[in-house]
């Protein structure tokens, strides 16, 4: 048994002031065939680490392909697309012949050109491979589930948790389901609904936790494959931007469209339920203030660089500074220039500074502050699950009773070493703003006393009607009242 697997991978706001270059995935992830180390997958490389792992014992032969992933961030160039593409393509090819294929995509990727990369990938793959070789995906639940990819592929599995804290697990599952399909044990069909919504899901609130679990408890009984949730990432302008459920059946298309017809209505009668209570910048500044609880963790998720936005819009620090608040930590704010200068500066010294507020109109206006440079590190790092993401060379600065962790490389709160690596101890903080959507709940969560979403004006607004879209397909709820959810696939 022969299988080949490879990762084209990065989620774009094509809102985004920062366009994403072959450089974008030099600094992220590029590794050869051969070349993923073997401690922890990294990003959307799941699929090809798991099935490394487990050659040996379940005998098969896995080719290597290469890995390619990129933070998210604008629309990707063209160019380096292709190059990305044509090189995994001809690994495919000289592979052959294959009885499987493992992809591990994002799912939310746009290149100039190409509104549904990962469509592209897989419809010149199965041109490559014939119908016959399995294909196998696995995706981000923050993509978009085209009907392209449905139709050139036979199994596509998505994570379920948001944080995203199971993607190793979704690949171990979809190796599964690929090797059985290949053994001739299971025969899997897939049926998609489409919910025709734009909306946040995290599983760490009641409602969608006890939905997950449900899809959970529905997996590997009654013909059963896979369940998934496609959450919709609402900031790629792209026509099939949308909230969809896929349910992967054993042989049977009737009880496929069944389940995701009936899990896809009550999807749809989640809307409007599943996101936190968003304060506004003076409410939440104020309410962690006057907190009798600590930390209180605020979370800035319009300025996640998890989602495409700089990081550097400054318009909840500068309400903390005005406020005079005391024993604050902020980060990250994004700003390698800054980072330079705290470095020319030296440790210690106290000297005039500009930072954040630099990308664009959406970043706000940037700080000007005396502030002292109270930590250096070179080259930091922080974890996520069991993986760890590059920060580069950082920098503390304290203005007043607020400390900022200033970043090299654009990149979300995700572990407690991003104020760690600058000897801010962020149990120790009274208030503590992170610039993430939900992913820093995996460890800020279980920290924090106290947890506030705010509604910055940073450009990954949670108010989806403010968003300029053009391509998305009309109607969908709440841009529009009225809409027509139903089974597509
Ligand atoms: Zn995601």
């Amino acid at each position: 048994m022969r299988l080949f697997s490879a990762t084209i991978a990065t989620e774009t706001n094509t809102f985004s002031p920062l366009p994403t270059s072959l450089d974008a995935f030099k600094e992220s992830v590029w590794l050869r065939p051969g070349e993923h180390p073997d401690d922890a997958p990294r990003m959307c490389t799941a699929p090809l680490f798991v099935a490394r792992k487990r050659a040996k014992q379940e005998g098969y032969t896995l080719i290597e392909g290469s890995c390619f992933a990129a933070s998210p961030a604008g629309t990707v160039n063209r160019d380096a697309y292709e190059f990305m593409r044509d090189e995994v393509l001809d690994q495919l090819k000289a592979a052959l012949p294959l009885d499987g294929v493992l992809f591990g995509l994002h799912g939310a990727m746009v290149a100039h050109g190409y509104d549904d990369v990962e469509g592209d990938i897989l419809e010149r793959a199965r041109a490559i491979v014939g119908p016959d070789c399995v294909i196998g995906v696995e995706l981000d639940p923050h993509c978009h589930l085209t009907l392209k990819r449905m139709k050139n592929a036979d199994i596509v599995i998505l994570y379920k948790e948001f944080p995203h804290t199971d993607v190793q697990d979704r690949a171990e599952d979809l190796l599964d389901l690929v090797l059985r399909t290949i053994r001739g044990e299971v025969k899997p069909v897939m049926s998609v609904y489409d919910c025709r919504q734009i909306s946040s899901y995290p599983t760490t609130l009641p409602l969608m936790r006890g939905f997950v679990d449900r899809m959970f408890a529905l997996e590997g009984k009654d013909g059963i494959l896979s369940v998934s949730a496609a959450h919709c990432f609402p900031y790629g302008d792209v026509a099939e931007l949308t909230g969809r459920i896929l349910v992967v059946a054993d042989g049977d298309k009737a009880k496929a469209d069944a389940l995701a017809t009936r899990l896809g209505e009550e999807f749809v009668s989640m809307r409007g339920k599943t996101m936190p209570e968003y304060h506004s910048i003076a409410s939440g500044v104020q309410q962690s203030i006057e907190s009798n609880v600590s930390p209180v963790v605020m979370a800035d998720p319009a300025d996640n660089a998890g989602g495409g936005a700089p990081s550097d819009n400054t318009s909840i620090l500068r309400e903390l500074i005005a406020k005079d608040a005391q024993d604050a930590a902020v980060g990250p704010i994004w700003d390698p220039l800054a980072v330079r200068l705290c470095f020319d500066a030296g440790l210690g010294a106290t000297f005039p500074l500009r930072f954040g507020g630099k990308i664009g109109p959406t970043s706000g206006q940037p700080i000007d502050a005396m502030v002292e440079v109270t930590a250096l590190a070179r080259d930091c790092r922080q974890s996520f699950g069991p993986t760890t993401v590059p920060l580069g060379d950082c920098a503390a600065i304290r203005i007043g009773g607020v400390k900022v962790v200033l970043i090299s490389n654009r990149t979300q709160a995700l572990g407690l070493e991003l104020f760690r690596n600058v000897g801010i101890e962020p149990t120790e903080q009274k208030i503590l703003l992170v610039k993430s959507t939900n992913h820093f709940m995996a460890a800020f969560g279980p920290i924090a006393k106290k947890v506030l979403y705010i509604e910055s004006d940073a450009p990954l607004s949670r108010t989806y009607e403010k968003i300029p879209f053009t391509k998305v397909q009309r109607p969908i709820w709440p841009l529009d009242k009225e809409t027509n959810p139903g089974l597509i696939f």
